[in-house]
């Protein structure tokens, strides 16, 4: 566009978009907002709306898309799920009052990780806004914050492979990665599916990062709380991030909480995946681990415990601190039910708390926020009715220390102000109670004799005029106007003035209607603008207390986990396993809590695992046992009853004891790891030594059917030479399933530190029965067969097949298929030998050859069934 031919608007457009050119801008203009250019098309193509043109046809024809602005948050919501950033420009003045361009501005850009919002908000998880930033050749600074509940975290990671998990277990919506983090980018896009990940370059060194600290926490205060320069420098993004979102607001936090990955159990993202604690293997929430055990009544509790799912402790003295908390509510059902039930009148405090602090509170809020507190007398008469004097420890209280804050001061304020039902927004009018403020009622007063006022003068105004149907009417255009239908027009007096004339009769006003109208406009001004001032001074008198009631809301969190897991305890029959700094894990009667919900049937087998780094006591478990038989469930509920053990909870089992574990790793072969989409074996094998080299003495590690991805014997040597280096360097609990039957000689050879079990199954005529009880020793067979009828494999093959096996497993096929001299070396590795044989035997034949020299990828399908035809001519001459 020429600049001659930019309009004041136009130019006013351009200005704001240069100043946000990564957002689309949202430009209002009346009742919409337009975006213009590129911006256009892209919405346009986003969000489904059509593509209009501002001066159509002419050469200066510009791409035009607009949304009305009432329903503009829902269009923004859908942009922000797409990965866009959202600039809204406003109109800082009512255009009735200006003379020429409206003045315009900036006053908000949304992007996808901050959300104040309860429409883009999910209630029950944290909402982050990550950013990770590094000083080259130093480690990681990470650094998560939720705007809507007011959290700054930040840690260090040494490398790409801590980064990515810990911000897998985050779940971020958005991503910043800072100049030196590059490289964390493109696995973090892969690991992250639901988050925008947007690389930044500004550089940001360790004065800016403090001047932007210091002035959010006041100075010096993050240097205090957070050691680490690389975790300021990253949190110092995600706060300079909020603020740059909507400039003048404040941004909610006070203060920055510092952790170290090691405080807690490390749970990378293959394992978190694999374990499917928080999603299921399809991506969604139903069947996952955290769905089963979560019973939280509130939206601060489910947050709560999804992130303890994520963080299991590894301080013995923690865990139990929380296991007694539990046990309270295993042992008193009656107080659960009614601490539950009470719960369930409080609302998110700890979102409200932060919607106080920024003044977006609406006056709903502050009816939720009543009606909460209005549940904390009872909810402390609950607990204190308990018979059991430990209650007050269990939940960790001081000698005199009270339950919670009850926050009378508060609620009493907020009885006294608000009314009853408080309407969706401040304009909506009726937000204070009458009674509260004198000034108000008065208002109030004013504008009911208003009303009589006008009833009175209309009834005046019928008896003078003589006209029986005569009405006073109101409209926003026109205010109040007399209506006179069309037969009693003739009657009007002179005196009254003509206003407009419509089809059924005439519209007029006079000086005493005008007088009325007059009060009545006044004193509802008046009460509007005396209430918005009583509304704002209420919020304001609430924030000052922002910080009780975060407190208070962690209180509530905290209580509404121990009562939900006390629920699922009693719910599904678990037990308080033992914690200690032992290296053994024992569980005795143990269930995969999902699968024994979901698809077991009410049939689910439980089974006992013993294993212990200790010397002398079994730490590597080979588990053996054909497809199907239950090796990976096995496998997961052991790592998951450590999980849950460490974040507090009970187990499904009868009863453990679990060593405390400092991270667990989790690795599925290549042909099992489906859910993942990238059945390389490339990642397999990354994966695999990422476990090798991470796994320390105190870790448990699952391995399931690695070294799948290759050949038969390269698959067998890594797996054999994997599965020692666990057994005699790594020296963990572990277990690794197998279908490389010779793997358990190294059971032998490493006895007793290492064992195998097999998951067994029945041969029933020809059918494989399905027992999923552990056995001590290898699977006899693997039931192949078995399973392929099983699967629908046609009858004539599996009869052939049951030949072939035979005759493999006597070495008579050799002779059938015309063997070269038998290998001497099958005595020595029996197993090997049979595929050895297997390979050399079937060397040479016509069929064969005829079938090597077939260039597969070029076949038709129907040069391929004439193949199949004159191979099987071949094989039936000879
Ligand atoms: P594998 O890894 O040996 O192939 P899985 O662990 O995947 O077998 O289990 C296959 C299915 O068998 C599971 O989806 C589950 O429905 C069932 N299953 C596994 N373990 C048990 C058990 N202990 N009791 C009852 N059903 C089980
Ligand atoms: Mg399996």
């Amino acid at each position: 566009m020429s600049k001659s031919a930019q309009t004041p608007v136009m130019r006013q457009y351009l200005a704001a978009k240069a100043g946000h050119p990564d957002a689309l801008l949202f430009f209002r203009m009346g009742d919409f907002y337009e975006l213009f250019f590129e911006d256009a098309v892209v919405a346009a193509r986003a969000l489904d709306l059509t593509l209009t043109a501002r001066n159509k046809g002419a050469t200066d024809e510009v791409p035009m898309a607009g949304v009305p602005h009432h329903a503009a948050s829902g269009y923004v919501q859908k942009l922000l799920e797409q990965g866009f950033k959202v600039a809204i420009c406003e109109q800082m003045a009512d255009p009735s009052t200006v003379k020429g361009i409206v003045p315009r501005e900036v006053v908000r850009v949304v992007t996808p990780g901050i959300a104040y919002d309860d429409a883009g908000l999910d209630a029950r998880r944290n909402h982050f806004l990550v950013a990770v930033d590094r000083e080259l050749p130093g480690p990681f600074g990470i650094a998560a914050l939720d705007v809507s509940t007011g959290e700054l975290t930040a840690c260090e990671a040494a490398d790409v492979a801590s980064v990515v998990s810990e911000l897998v277990r985050l779940d971020p919506r958005e991503v910043l990665v800072g100049p030196g983090a590059g490289e964390v980018a493109e696995p973090l896009e892969e690991a992250c599916a639901k988050a925008v990940v947007r690389t930044v370059s500004e550089p940001l060194d360790a004065v800016g990062a403090e001047a932007i600290l210091g002035g959010q926490l006041g100075v010096g205060e993050a240097a205090a709380s957070c050691p680490s320069e690389p975790a300021r420098r990253a949190a110092a993004r995600c706060v300079a991030a909020a603020r740059a979102s909507e400039a003048g607001r404040p941004v909610p936090v006070a203060r920055l909480v510092s952790y170290a990955l090691g405080d807690t159990l490390i749970l990378d993202d293959a394992t978190q995946a694999h374990l499917e604690l928080v999603r299921a293997v399809d991506g969604s929430e139903r069947g996952s681990l955290l769905a089963q055990i979560d019973a939280t009544t509130t939206a601060a509790g489910a947050r709560l415990l999804r992130r303890r799912l994520l963080a299991p402790l590894t301080t013995v003295a923690e865990v139990r601190r929380r296991q007694d908390a539990v046990e309270l509510f295993v042992t008193q059902p009656g107080m659960r039910a009614e601490l539950r039930e009470r719960m369930v009148d409080v609302g998110d405090v700890e979102r409200l708390a932060v919607k106080l602090a920024l003044d977006r509170a609406a006056p709903r809020d502050l009816g939720a926020l009543r009606r909460s507190l209005a549940a904390l007398p009872g909810l402390v008469d609950t607990l204190e009715r308990c018979p059991d004097r430990s209650a007050r420890d269990a939940l960790g209280l001081e000698d005199d220390q009270p339950w919670l804050d009850e926050c009378n001061d508060l609620f009493d304020l907020l009885s006294r102000a608000v009314a009853d039902d408080p309407p969706a927004r401040a304009s909506d009018g009726g937000v204070i109670r009458d009674g509260f403020d004198r000034d108000l009622d008065e208002a109030r007063d004013l504008m009911r004799g208003g009303q009589r006022l006008i009833v009175d003068l209309e009834t005046r105004l019928r008896e003078s005029s003589g006209i029986p149907s005569l009405k006073l009417r109101f409209t926003r255009v026109f205010g109040w106007y007399i209506e006179v239908t069309k037969s009693h027009v003739v009657k009007a007096p002179a005196e009254w003035r003509r206003k407009q004339t419509i089809s059924s009769g005439e519209r007029f006003t006079c000086d005493a209607l005008d007088e009325v109208a007059d009060k009545l406009a006044h004193a509802e001004e008046r009460a509007a603008s005396r209430e918005a001032d009583l509304f704002a001074e209420t919020v304001r008198d609430l924030a000052r207390h922002v910080q009780r009631l975060r407190s208070l809301a962690a209180c509530l969190a905290a209580w509404d986990v121990a009562a939900a897991l006390g629920e699922v305890a009693h719910r599904d029959d678990w037990s308080r396993p033992v914690i200690d700094e032992s290296l053994e894990l024992v569980l005795e009667d143990a269930r995969h809590p999902v699968v024994e919900k979901l698809s077991a049937g009410g049939r689910f087998v439980p089974n006992d695992v013993t294993l212990g780094a200790g010397e002398g006591r079994p730490r590597l478990w080979l588990v053996t046992g054909p497809n199907m038989a239950g090796k990976s469930t096995l496998m997961r509920q052991t790592a998951i009853a450590v999980i849950l053990a460490q974040m507090g909870s009970y187990i499904p089992a009868r009863s453990g004891r679990i060593g405390v574990v400092d991270r667990v790793l989790t690795r599925v072969g290549a042909s099992d790891n489906l859910s993942r989409g990238e059945s390389t074996f490339m990642v397999e094998m990354k994966e695999t030594a990422n476990v090798l080299r991470r796994a320390t003495t105190r870790s448990l590690v699952v391995l399931d059917e690695i070294g799948r991805g290759t050949s038969t014997y390269d698959g067998l040597a890594i797996a054999w030479a994997v599965a020692e280096h666990l057994h005699d360097t790594v020296a963990c609990r572990a277990m690794f399933a197998t279908h490389y039957h010779e793997l358990t000689e190294l059971a032998t050879t490493r006895a007793p530190t290492c064992e195998t079990w097999s998951v067994s199954a029945r041969e029933h005529d020809g059918d494989i029965v399905f027992l999923h009880k552990l056995q001590r020793g290898a699977a006899s067979r693997s039931y192949g067969i078995a399973c392929a009828r099983l699967a629908g494999v046609p009858e004539p093959v599996l009869a052939r097949a049951r030949v072939l096996l035979g005759e493999l497993e006597q070495g008579t096929a050799a002779r059938n298929l015309d063997p070269p001299p038998r290998s001497g070396s099958k005595a020595a590795r029996p197993q090997l030998g049979l595929f050895e044989a297997a390979a050399n035997r079937i060397a040479s034949h016509p069929a064969i050859d005829a079938l090597r020299a077939v260039d597969v990828d070029r076949l038709t399908p129907l040069e391929a069934l004439g193949l199949v035809a004159s191979l099987q001519k071949m094989a039936n001459r000879t």
